[in-house]
């Protein structure tokens, strides 16, 4: 981490425009899951500083200093900020790599320029200014226009904390909303860094607010705050229905984004490179902290064998290591917390009948949270590592016979976020992919995305949609205006 980065991530509130320290004075250490040991600190927040950011928020959206602009003119500050992303990906990607444990190969690829893609494309999307005009039998000329919704209220996880963050503020703000963001309490550095882009890029005092703190307590305090209209919220299915359900309750438009547990289809007649390269992705990537990673590999019976032999050679040989060699393709897991976590989910999968086939152990490195990537075979459809979301590099092996055999399995989970199909035979994959419920389906690979290509969850993997025109519409609502227009009345003969 460079000086100027360590500076910045001792980092404090971000609260009308001005760092502050929490009201109750507290910080707290951020350490890095490479080592476990401290990278910097930053203050925690208090309730009190919520009402204060959703203070701050709601008088900057009142003021019109951001939600009166044109779009734009806002794509003009988000462009600045997509160019502050790109002069400062460095130092993004160092903070990155070392807040969340992410090897510095991904955060310097895909992470920061994502970040900085995202608000490229929303600064288009701003200045697209949508309505409609339509034809009534009514006497009135009449529009329908876009508006900002007002204040949104964001909360992001660990796992992509500025990908994550950026898909929703750069559509919330092309769109005109003032924002109160609080990231996940373990990896809360780069929204620091963020946070400053915002302000050298020209965004106006109030317009985005960063609190820094517990989850639960300031989490539950932004979705019932009366001052913030909206929630947009990223993160675990148990924590997302409490957000939703509260949210429901004070009817405030919220939208969630949870966990996933996709599953993985090798068809008999894949391509077998490019199935193993797929499926090894499909759940190493992120050390398999990836909501939409596929974690329930399905093949083909005739295919079985000899897949999960080609496979448990390759995976041994996926780099793990340290976060700072380029070379590294596996990192730590986010947390001890996590790590006992992920390790308990396989130990009970080995006490329901899993054999495991590869891994299934910590690796110990420099006092990392390392686990090794794992494959477990054997396992019945109802156990506990199938049906759930381990969210570390864990894959479980089934077979099926038949197409509907695979399409059963696939959605035999309560959750639905991203699915596979390996398959040299496309009419099928169009096939399979109709009957699969999620919200992304991948063929012959796993992981491409864009910030122009919409993705979200059906069942329990949540509501909503990221990216693409859908998102901006989440942070909009319509407003219909409807003018007289009554026929002259008759002239006296
Ligand atoms: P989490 O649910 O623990 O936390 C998410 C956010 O909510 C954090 O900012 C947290 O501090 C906050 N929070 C915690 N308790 C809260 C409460 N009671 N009320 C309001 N906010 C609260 O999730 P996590 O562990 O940080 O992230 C991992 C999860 O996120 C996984 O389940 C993963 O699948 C999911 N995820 C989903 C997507 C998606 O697009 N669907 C993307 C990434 C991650």
């Amino acid at each position: 981490m460079t000086d100027t980065m360590l500076a910045i991530a001792t980092g404090r509130l971000f609260i009308g425009g001005e760092w502050r320290e929490s009201s109750s004075g507290e910080r707290h250490d951020v350490v890095t899951p490479a080592t476990g040991e401290k990278i910097a600190d930053v203050a925690w927040a208090t309730v009190d500083d919520v009402d204060a950011a959703a203070t701050a928020a709601r008088a900057s959206f009142e003021s019109g200093v951001w939600s009166g602009l044109s779009g734009r003119e806002r794509a003009r500050v988000l462009l600045r900020v997509a160019a502050l992303i790109r002069e400062r990906a460095e130092e993004l990607a160092q903070a990155e790599s070392a807040d969340v444990g992410k090897p510095i190969l991904f955060a310097r690829v895909v992470d920061v320029p994502t970040v900085a893609e995202t608000f490229e494309y929303y600064a288009a999307l701003a200045q697209t200014g949508e309505g409609a005009l339509r034809d009534t039998t009514l006497a009135a000329f009449q529009y329908t226009v876009r508006e900002p919704i007002g204040v949104v209220g964001a909360l992001t996880p660990f796992n992509f904390p500025l990908i994550l963050a950026a898909s929703k503020i750069a559509p919330a703000l092309a769109a005109g909303n003032s924002i109160v963001h609080k990231p996940a309490e373990d990896t809360p550095l780069s929204a620091v860094i963020l946070a400053q882009i915002f302000a050298d890029a020209g965004l106006p005092d109030g317009v985005y607010n960063l609190i820094t703190g517990v989850g639960p307590a300031l989490g539950e305090r932004i979705v019932e705050h009366p001052e913030i209209d909206m929630v947009a919220f990223t993160g675990s299915t148990a924590v997302g229905s409490k957000v939703a359900a509260k949210a429901g309750e004070l009817l405030k438009p919220v939208m969630v984004e949870l966990g996933g547990n996709g599953a993985n289809i090798v068809f008999a007649d894949a391509d077998i490179d490019s199935a193993v390269n797929a499926t090894i992705n499909a759940f190493v990537f992120n050390s398999g902290q990836f909501c939409m990673a596929g974690v329930r590999l399905l093949v083909q019976r005739e295919l079985h064998d000899t897949f999960l032999q080609i496979l448990s050679q390759a995976v041994p040989h996926v780099p793990i290591g340290r976060i700072d060699d380029m070379g590294t393709i596996i990192g730590p897991l986010v947390s001890q917390r996590h790590l006992d976590r992920v390790s308990g989910f396989v130990e009970r999968a080995k006490a329901e009948g899993g054999t495991v086939v590869v891994g299934g152990e910590r690796i110990d490195l420099d006092g990392g949270y390392y686990y090794s990537p794992t494959i477990i075979a054997g396992l019945p459809n109802d156990a506990e590592a199938v049906q759930e979301e381990v969210f570390g590099p864990v894959l479980t092996v089934q077979t099926f016979d038949t197409e509907e055999e695979a399409i059963a399995l696939a959605n035999s989970t309560r959750y639905g976020l991203a699915m596979g199909i390996q398959t040299s035979d496309i009419v099928k994959a169009m096939r399979v992919s109709k009957k699969l419920e999620a919200g992304l389906i991948w063929v012959n690979e796993w992981g491409k995305l864009d910030p122009t290509l919409t993705f979200g969850g059906v069942k329990n993997s949540g509501f909503g949609r990221e990216n693409g025109p859908e998102a901006l519409h989440h942070y909009t609502r319509t407003k219909s205006v409807v003018i007289a227009t009554p026929a002259p009345a008759p002239e006296a003969p």
